[in-house]
């Protein structure tokens, strides 16, 4: 028996600067190089109309071997072993919770790769949920961490957390 499965969609990536269309999710668009413009669309033609168009564009299983690795972007921190620990730097989109004891350096850590985001094109932004943008600017200072580009949000705007437990 011959099950029929609806298939995803096909999608291509529209760039919201330039209107540049791609196959491939790319972190900079290649036409205008903005960063982070290219949006996942459906692409309408590809949507099967008949269920005989369903299963005819099942797709056919294939070795893992046979599968071209498709080029993946990841944003460079400028910190060398956390690119290393994030399998080679930033993934566009993706969260990454880093957490530790009091005291063991997260946010002088984070303080100094949102700097070194601010040094290349990218941009950083260090939003804190519990501390003041003028305690954010005090301790870079205490770290000597050049902020030249590094915007800063306080807990005025995340607001502060629910529960300390
Ligand atoms: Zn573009």
């Amino acid at each position: 028996m011959k099950s029929i499965k609806p298939s995803r969609p096909k999608t291509h990536f529209v760039c919201q600067e330039c209107g540049f269309q791609g196959v491939r999710w790319s972190g900079r668009c290649p036409e205008c190089t903005h960063w982070n413009t290219l949006r996942e669309e459906v692409d309408r033609t590809a949507i099967p109309s008949s269920r005989k168009g369903l299963a005819g564009s099942t797709p056919e299983p294939l070795p893992i071997d046979s599968i071209a690795q498709a080029e993946e972007f990841r944003l460079q921190s400028g910190l060398e072993e956390l690119n290393r620990v994030l399998g080679g730097g930033v993934v566009p989109g993706s969260v990454i919770l880093i957490g530790g004891d009091p005291g063991i350096g997260k946010t002088t850590l984070l303080l100094q790769a949102v700097a070194s985001f601010g040094l290349g094109k990218q941009v950083g932004l260090y939003a804190s949920g519990e501390e003041s943008p003028q305690q954010i600017k005090m301790r870079a200072d205490r770290l000597g961490i050049p902020m030249p580009q590094c915007p800063c949000v306080g807990d005025h705007v995340v607001g502060r957390p629910v529960s300390s437990g």
